[in-house]
């Protein structure tokens, strides 16, 4: 029997046999799933759309499950492929760093709409965003926030006073933004007061009227911006992210 419709963002996948893919969806009435997707690797397939990078759509699960009680991909019918994040390449490693860091953050099974609805409002900002670090970091802050680790960003975190113009610190372990002299020196990054604000509108975008996918950051501020939002990830999530080496690699090579 097959699963009711489930709306589901191809979050990964992996080739199995000669034909076929498993396939980790995050859906939002299930939460993340993964699906064996049957002979999707033949150029004919009927459900090839649906399993690529950042496809949106509407599937149903074979609850039979394989040999190996995996479930099956069944029906699946395709919403949106967002092309505009496979034209561009520093777009597309954006993309790649918001979704590795849902895969991550989310175990298998637990419903979380709020994520899910996240996602799939970051990924229609990206599609056709001038630039992805913005909605991508502006993603990370808020995806931490929804799990319980929103960054304390108005005051500092360690002795509640307030930061005005001193030199402060993105400490991920004490809570957010510190004075510079409390900081944890093996976790916080310091952040220039330029960074401080940007963190401020990327993580509560709605509360200062913006879209995140309208904003970009000059090269100085975007390396700040993305210091932080990597200890902060690191901090919590126990990973490191790999979708940001190909970004690194890309700016690395001679125009
Ligand atoms: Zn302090």
């Amino acid at each position: 029997m097959p699963s009711s419709n489930l709306t589901a963002l191809c979050l990964r996948r992996r080739e199995t046999g000669e034909r076929d893919l498993v396939v980790t969806f995050l859906t939002r009435e299930q939460g993340k799933l993964a699906l064996h997707a049957r002979g999707v690797r033949q150029a004919s397939a009927r459900n090839a759309a649906v399993c690529q990078p950042f496809a949106l759509a509407v599937i149903q699960a074979a609850t039979r499950g394989d040999q190996r009680g995996m479930s099956t991909l069944a029906q699946a019918q395709i919403e949106e492929t967002f092309p505009g994040l496979r034209e561009d390449a520093e777009r597309a490693a954006w993309a790649a760093f918001a979704v590795e860091l849902t895969d991550l953050a989310l175990p298998d099974g637990e419903p979380q709409p709020e994520v899910f609805d996240l996602l799939r409002a970051t990924l229609a900002g990206m599609d056709t965003a001038a630039d992805g670090a913005a909605p991508a970091c502006s993603f990370a802050l808020r995806l931490l926030a929804i799990l319980g680790w929103e960054p304390v960003l108005d005051a500092c975190a360690a002795c509640g006073g307030a930061l005005g113009e001193s030199e402060a610190c993105f400490d991920p372990a004490a809570g957010g933004l510190v004075h510079a002299a409390e900081a944890d020196r093996r976790l916080a990054v310091p952040v220039t007061p330029a960074v401080v604000k940007a963190l401020r509108r990327l993580l509560a975008p709605e509360a200062y009227g913006l879209d995140p996918a309208a904003l970009t950051m000059s090269a100085e501020l975007e390396a700040g911006v993305r210091a932080a939002v990597l200890a902060h990830v690191r901090c919590h999530l126990d990973a490191a992210p790999k979708s940001l080496a190909v970004l690194d690699q890309l700016r690395r090579r001679p125009a």
